[in-house]
């Protein structure tokens, strides 16, 4: 009987695991899961953060809640190691007398050069490697143009490369009677000391079930009831209009064809449902987002469109530390900062418009931005993080042109015209009336006193003037061209 090491990565669930699947169809299974320690800065200084040794203080503490979860899904008998793949991988192997190595796929740029090595280095020792795709609907190099040069516009890349090309693979179940190798290593996941020493982790453990059974659960509450009105209700942050999955994709506690398939079975299939059809495109920049930093490995680093290279970005060390602690004046931004601290998330809408108020308001590099939402996103993901700063900055492929500035005031009431997600993460401006709830600046005197809100005391006064500020930056954007 065969014996393989089935190493989980980005993947951490039983079900429609294609690399546990062709492991269990072919014998036994020894499940291992790497922490890779090892600093990538030798091989790519400027993404030396992104390594695992890196990983934000968020993600980490998810990592650590989903292992302890597969551990139990494995019956116990998941191996779990610190260290450096490379070296981890061929050793456990060739210790556990394994005579194959399966894995899925990842995607970031020094991923796939760590796993080209390991993969030699295994066919060396005449260990038989399968790796497959377990996180993608289509793998980056299957989507071309014509001419085979990769897409760099959302829309024909989704519509004309993905949708009307090969439908996306179907999902597989849990595999039956696995049989588990047993290890003997008494290294455990607390051992891999992933935990916060802060208490943050309680505020977080609050609002998340990592593991498959989390992420089951959370896709269950979207297609009973969101996924109707998703395309409405998507933009409102203060209700739950959206599926919360991307963490559990991140970590692969599901994979994006469960959700696929899923979603479409919940309306029969029906791609005119407009809720569906808009879910499932979010899916797409998801896919989008794997694409271009597939294609274009220095996203995380470098300004897509070289022409930003000349932005004239500030350095203002106090104007970050406010926008990053949620006191910036402004009440829909220090919502939006302060939900992310308090909850490892942010809502879509409102992470575009801190994004906007950092990088343009601030004028302030969106390499902070993306820096901090890495630390600080339990979905925090290398591709989805910097593609959507560099989207948000004007300086990405396909970007929101830089022209296009949020006021985070009229973004406010548009979008929580009642106030109510400022008031749960602002308590203090939580009496004031709706009409100055997202610009309390402009309120009375006595309507701030009778309120409790003390501008420049309980509430910031705002860090910038928005009318100056946006055309501060617009002067800046001009001299990007040079
Ligand atoms: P839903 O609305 O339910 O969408 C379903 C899934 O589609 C998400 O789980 C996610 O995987 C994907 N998705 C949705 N919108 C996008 C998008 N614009 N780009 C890429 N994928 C998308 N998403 C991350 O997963 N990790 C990040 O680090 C991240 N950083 C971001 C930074 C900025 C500045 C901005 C503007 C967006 C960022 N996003 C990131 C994208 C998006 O905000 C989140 O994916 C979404 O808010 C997650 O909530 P949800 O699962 O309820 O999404």
């Amino acid at each position: 009987m065969k014996r393989t090491l089935v190493w989980f990565r980005q993947d951490l669930r039983l079900a429609d695991n294609p690399a546990l699947s062709h492991a269990v169809a072919s014998g036994r299974v020894l499940a291992v899961y790497v922490l890779d320690t090892t600093n990538h800065s030798d091989t790519d200084n400027a993404l030396s953060h992104v390594a695992e040794t890196g990983l934000g203080s968020a993600s980490a503490w998810w990592l650590h809640s989903s292992l302890v979860q597969l551990k139990q899904a494995t019956e116990g008998h998941l191996l779990v190691v610190s260290g450096d793949p490379r070296y981890e991988i061929p050793k456990i192997a060739k210790q556990y007398d394994c005579d194959g190595v399966a894995w899925n796929r990842c995607y970031h740029p020094w991923q796939t050069e760590r796993d080209t090595e390991i993969k030699a280095s295994l066919i060396q020792q005449s260990i038989e490697v399968n790796t497959f795709n377990g996180s993608l609907l289509w793998e980056p190099w299957t989507v071309l143009k014509k001419d085979g040069t990769p897409y760099k516009v959302f829309t024909p890349f989704y519509r004309k490369g993905c949708l009307a090309s090969q439908e996306p693979r179907f999902p597989l179940p849990v595999p039956d009677n696995i049989e588990w190798i047993e290890t003997d290593s008494e290294y455990t996941v607390s051992d891999m000391k992933l935990l916060p020493t802060l208490s943050w982790g309680e505020g977080l453990a609050h609002q998340w079930q990592p593991g498959e059974e989390g992420a089951k659960q959370r896709l269950q509450v979207f297609l009973n009831g969101p996924l109707d009105s998703y395309h409405n209700d998507r933009n409102l942050p203060s209700i739950t209009g959206t599926s919360m999955l991307s963490p559990h994709l991140h970590f692969g506690e599901i994979s994006v064809n469960q959700i696929w398939y899923a979603a479409k079975g919940a309306k029969h299939g029906n791609m005119d449902d407009p809720g569906l059809d808009c879910y499932l495109s979010e899916l797409g920049w998801r896919e989008f987002s794997y694409y271009l930093l597939f294609h274009f490995p220095a996203l995380p680093k470098q300004n897509f469109q070289q022409k930003f290279d000349r932005f004239p970005w500030l350095k203002d060390e106090h104007t970050l530390t406010a926008w990053q602690k949620g006191l910036t004046g402004y009440p829909i931004v220090d919502a939006g900062m302060r939900e992310l601290y308090e909850t490892g998330y942010m809502h879509n809408r409102v992470r575009m418009i801190v994004g906007s108020f950092l990088v343009k308001n601030l004028l302030l590099d969106w390499r902070h931005g993306e820096r901090w939402f890495w630390d600080t996103l339990v979905d925090a993901d290398l591709a989805s993080n910097s593609a959507s700063w560099q989207w948000i900055a004007g300086s990405g492929a396909d970007a929101a042109p830089y022209f296009r500035i949020f006021n985070p005031i009229t973004q406010g009431e548009k979008f929580d015209s009642e106030g109510d997600y400022v008031k749960r993460f602002c308590p203090e401006l939580s009496k004031l009336p709706k009409k100055y709830i997202h610009k309390p600046f402009d309120a009375p005197s006595e309507i701030l006193a009778h309120c409790g809100v003390e501008l420049g005391d309980n509430y910031p006064k705002p860090i910038v003037d928005l009318k100056a500020s946006r055309q501060r930056a617009l002067d800046a954007f001009a001299k990007t061209r040079g």
